[in-house]
């Protein structure tokens, strides 16, 4: 599946903000953004920088919720358009539908050390989703299914160096984590308030809708 591959950190650097594109590197000295929090470029570090428009503030905000989640401008545009076909508030619906996604759920299990990790994973079947190894990272999970490490994966150490980091801190409602066994439950649907992701929702669909 077709991926961005440029430099990750310089995302953190345009979003003006660190969005833990890296697993363990970004929570330690070692992450730029640490010493350069100004965009790349050379109008980076202030000079000639003008306010941004409306447009520009929720441009910045979609892209930044699509460097999160690690989607390209295609993917990213029909997860809108299935928010959009749903009942409720669209820019919930959208982030609901993110967080769905296998490789976020592997991340946020704490069996990956960020997503990227966790797409990766995924892809190379290291996963079964109610017993079937599923190698896609969008695959949809529902409430009642069940997310394994495979069997002949168990002793991988990105999943047990991940686990042991604890990435994605755990505690959310909606997945029921069982570390020994290596898998999780989904037991409901995330709530805004459980979706950590720092980004204003409502920008992203007025984009959309312009
Ligand atoms: Fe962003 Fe992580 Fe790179 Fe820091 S290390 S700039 S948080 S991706």
């Amino acid at each position: 599946m077709a991926r961005n591959v440029g430099p990750v950190c310089r995302i953190c650097r345009r979003a003006g903000q660190k969005l833990f594109l890296k697993g363990q590197r970004c929570y330690g000295p070692k992450c730029p953004f640490e010493r350069r929090s100004f965009p790349p470029g050379e109008r980076g570090s202030g000079r000639g920088r003008r306010r941004p428009s409306d447009y520009g503030v929720q441009l910045r905000e979609k892209q930044k919720l699509r460097s999160i989640y690690g989607l390209l401008e295609k993917q990213f545009r029909r997860y809108v358009e299935h928010a959009e076909r749903m009942a409720g508030i669209t820019g919930e619906n959208l982030l609901q539908l993110l967080e769905r996604r296998l490789d976020n759920v592997v991340y946020r299990a704490s069996f990956a050390s960020s997503r990227a990790q966790a797409r990766q994973l995924v892809n190379h079947r290291h996963f079964q989703v109610n017993g079937r190894p599923v190698d896609i990272p969008s695959y949809l999970v529902k409430p009642g299914d069940v997310i394994e490490v495979r069997e002949n994966s168990a002793e991988l150490s990105p999943i047990g160096q991940a686990i042991q980091a604890g990435a994605a801190g755990g505690g959310l409602s909606w997945l029921q984590v069982d570390n020994e066994n290596l898998s999780v439950q989904i037991v409901g649907l995330p709530a805004r308030s459980e979706i950590d992701t720092d980004v204003d929702e409502q920008l992203v669909t007025e984009f959309y809708a312009r």
